[in-house]
């Protein structure tokens, strides 16, 4: 029997610029009103402010962890989501919004306060390295045609 409930999506920005949701709302404006027949969209801060984070079907998800803060959101994230997609190359290899991690000893010595005040990780972190991640869209910002197609696959579940 075919399903036809429509699948529950949300996307998330952890630390990063947001380009890759702003490049989003650019290929919204080309496909939302077909995707809106299978999907609603239950979580995007970018477009409405409604917080809950419950019994998703598709995550998508852009940006590195650099905080415990950012770990336990990303963690909420996954146990609550079926599929979770990593957008762009920050949620996929921690680049360039990770560009920390590539400091040499003496620019670590510059930024070693900053991480402690405001609680940040050693090495800011891929998804894959917190979460399981089920699909990697790449990117900075995604590639439009590999976001579509990778997508569109999981909203036809
Ligand atoms: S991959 Fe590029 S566009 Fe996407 S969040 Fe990172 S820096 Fe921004």
């Amino acid at each position: 029997m075919i399903n036809k409930k429509k699948k529950r999506v949300g996307i998330f920005s952890l630390t990063c610029d947001e380009g890759c949701s702003i490049y989003l709302i650019e290929i919204f404006n080309k496909k939302l009103f077909d995707w809106l027949k299978k999907m609603d969209l239950v979580y995007f801060l970018s477009i409405r402010d409604k917080r809950e984070i419950k019994n998703l079907d598709i995550a998508l998800v852009e940006g590195v962890v650099t905080s415990e803060k950012d770990k336990e959101y990303l963690k909420k994230i996954r146990s609550n989501s079926k599929i979770l997609i990593a957008m762009g190359s920050c949620a996929i290899n921690t680049m360039p919004s990770g560009q920390r991690n590539n400091f040499n000893t003496k620019q670590l010595g510059e930024i070693k306060d900053h991480l402690k005040k405001y609680n940040f990780l050693q090495r800011a972190l891929a998804l894959k390295e917190v979460v399981k991640v089920d699909n990697e869209i790449i990117g900075c910002p995604i590639n439009e045609k590999i976001f579509i197609k990778v997508f569109e696959k999981y909203l036809k579940i």
